[in-house]
C-alpha cells in the first residue's frame, strides 16, 4: 500500500463521474499490476467486487486512486465508511422515532414540552401529533376517514401556517391542540362529549389560527387591509382561519363521504368555535359562563351546552401559555413579544400610531406578560376552574401565580430580558387587551 503516496493526491470530496460510476463492473482488466506495484490483478479484482482495471482507463485509474488513498490514510474502504454512515444515520433515525414515540404515550401531560416534540418530529409536530389523537380516539375507524386524505389535510393545515410568524405558527396550533387534548380528557368533558364534539375540538384547535399574517386586526383595518373589508373589521382574523379551515377540508376531500347536511353542519360549529378564540369578545363569553355558572345551568347532557363548553375550552387552551411550567411559559411569552414589537416596528415604518403593546420602546416582556395575566388569563382560568374542579385546573392556576410572580420579581437576567425593558406603567384597563387582538 505504500505505493499511495506516489500517486498524485486527490481531493476527497471530489465526486465520483457519473460516468464512471455506470460503468463499474464493466470494465476490463489487463495490466493494473505494472502501474501500481501493487497485488495481483486477480486479487483486486476480488477486493473491489466486480470491478477491474484497464492501464489505458484514466477514469478507471481515478477511482482505484482514490479507493487506494483512503485505504491507507483512514483504514477503512470508501464502501464501508459510507455504509457506518448510513447505520449510524438509521440508529439516530430509530433513536428519534422511539423518543418521540415515547413522548406521544403522555401526550395527556400538562409538561408535555412541545417544543422537543417539534424537535423530534423534524417540524412536524401539528401533523404527527394530530393524526396521534384522531388515532387515540378511534375517529378515523368511526368516522370511517381515510388515511391519506387525513395525512394529505393535516399536512396543508401545517403548511397554510406561516413558519415566519414567531408565535402564530404551526407550532402555536399543536400547542393548543395538545392543551385541548388535556381538556378533553377532564372528566366533567370526557363523560358527556359524542366523537362528533370531540372531533370537532380537535380540528377546531389544529386549524383554529390557519394563514395567520403575523398582524392584528387593527393593523389589517389601520392599513386597508382586504380581509378587513371582506369580514367588515369584525372578527376579521378568526372569520379568515375559519374561512381557510373549510376551504381546505373540501380541498383535502376528508369528510367528501359524509351526507352534505352533517358536513354542512360540521363547517358552522367550527366556525363557531374557532371565532370564540377573538380575544375582543372575551368578556362576552366570560360574562356568559359566569352567569351560567352562578345558575347552575350548563348541563353536559344538552348539545348546546356541551357546544358551548366546548368553545370555552378552545379559549383556554388558545391562551394557556401562561398556565404551563415557567420553562415553557417564558419561551411563549418571548416569541408573542416579538411577534407584536415586529408589527409595531411596521407601524412605525408606515407612520401609523405604534399599537401600545406592540412598541418595542415603551414595554417589554415581563410587562405585557403581567398584563395579560391579569385582565384576560387570571378571570377565564378562575371561571374554568369552578366549572372543572380538577387537578389540572388547580395546576394550571399554581403555575399562572407563579409565572405571575416570576415576571413581577425575578431580574431581568431570568426572565431572559432579550427586549428593551422601559418605567412605563402597567396596562391598567382590560380595554387595552381586548384591543389587541392576539388570536
Ligand atoms: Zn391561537
Amino acid at each position: 500500500m505504500e505505493v499511495c503516496y506516489q500517486l498524485p493526491v486527490l481531493p476527497l470530496d471530489r465526486p465520483v463521474p457519473k460516468h464512471v460510476l455506470g460503468r463499474r463492473g464493466a470494465i476490463c482488466l489487463t495490466s493494473s499490476q505494472v502501474l501500481f506495484g501493487g497485488p495481483a490483478p486477480r486479487q483486486l479484482s476480488k477486493r473491489r467486487g466486480a470491478i477491474s482495471y484497464d492501464s489505458s482507463d484514466q477514469t478507471a485509474l481515478f477511482i482505484r486512486m482514490l479507493d487506494v488513498r483512503l485505504r491507507s490514510q483512514t483504514g477503512y474502504t470508501l464502501e464501508r465508511q459510507v455504509s457506518a454512515e448510513k447505520s449510524e444515520k438509521k440508529v439516530r433515525h430509530e433513536s428519534t422515532q422511539r423518543r418521540q414515540h415515547c413522548m406521544l404515550q403522555k401526550v395527556g401531560s400538562w409538561n408535555f414540552d412541545i417544543f422537543l416534540f417539534e424537535r423530534l418530529s423534524n417540524g412536524n409536530s401539528l401533523v404527527d401529533l394530530t393524526f396521534h389523537l384522531f388515532s387515540e380516539y378511534g375517529l378515523i375507524k368511526l368516522f370511517r376517514l381515510d388515511l391519506l386524505k387525513l395525512r394529505r389535510f393535516l399536512v396543508i393545515v401545517q403548511e397554510a401556517y406561516h413558519s415566519e410568524n414567531p408565535y402564530h405558527n404551526a407550532l402555536h396550533a399543536a400547542d393548543v391542540t395538545q392543551a385541548m387534548y388535556c381538556y378533553l380528557q377532564e372528566p366533567q368533558l370526557s363523560e358527556s362529549l359524542t366523537s362528533c364534539d370531540i372531533l370537532l375540538g380537535l380540528l377546531a384547535a389544529a386549524t383554529h389560527d390557519l394563514d395567520h399574517p403575523g398582524v392584528n386586526q387593527t393593523f389589517l383595518i389601520n392599513t386597508n387591509h382586504y380581509l378587513a373589508s371582506l369580514y367588515q373589521n369584525t372578527s376579521v382574523l378568526e372569520n379568515h382561519h375559519w374561512k381557510s379551515a373549510v376551504s381546505l377540508l373540501r380541498e383535502s376531500g376528508l369528510l367528501s363521504h359524509f351526507p352534505s347536511e352533517d358536513r354542512q353542519c360540521l363547517e358552522t360549529r367550527l366556525g363557531s368555535l374557532i371565532l370564540a378564540t377573538d380575544i375582543s369578545r372575551q368578556n362576552e363569553y366570560l360574562s356568559e359562563f359566569r352567569t351560567r355558572l352562578d345558575r347552575a345551568e350548563l348541563h353536559m347532557n344538552n348539545s348546546q351546552d356541551r357546544h358551548f363548553i366546548l368553545q370555552m375550552a378552545l379559549k383556554c387552551a388558545d391562551i394557556c401559555n401562561p398556565c404551563r411550567p415557567w420553562h415553557l411559559c417564558k419561551l411563549w411569552s418571548h416569541k408573542v413579544t416579538e411577534e407584536f414589537f415586529n408589527q409595531g416596528d411596521i407601524e412605525r415604518r408606515l407612520n401609523l400610531d405604534v399599537s401600545i403593546l406592540c412598541d418595542r420602546n415603551s414595554n417589554s416582556v415581563a410587562k405585557i406578560q403581567i398584563g395579560f395575566i391579569s385582565f384576560v388569563v387570571e378571570p377565564l382560568f378562575v371561571e374554568w376552574a369552578r366549572f372543572s374542579d380538577t387537578p389540572l385546573s388547580h395546576v394550571m392556576l399554581g403555575h399562572m401565580t407563579s409565572n405571575k410572580f416570576n415576571w413581577t420579581h425575578l431580574p431581568q437576567k431570568d426572565l431572559r430580558g432579550t427586549t428593551q425593558t422601559c418605567n412605563v406603567s402597567l396596562p391598567t384597563e382590560t380595554a387595552l387587551w381586548v384591543g389587541h387582538t392576539t388570536d
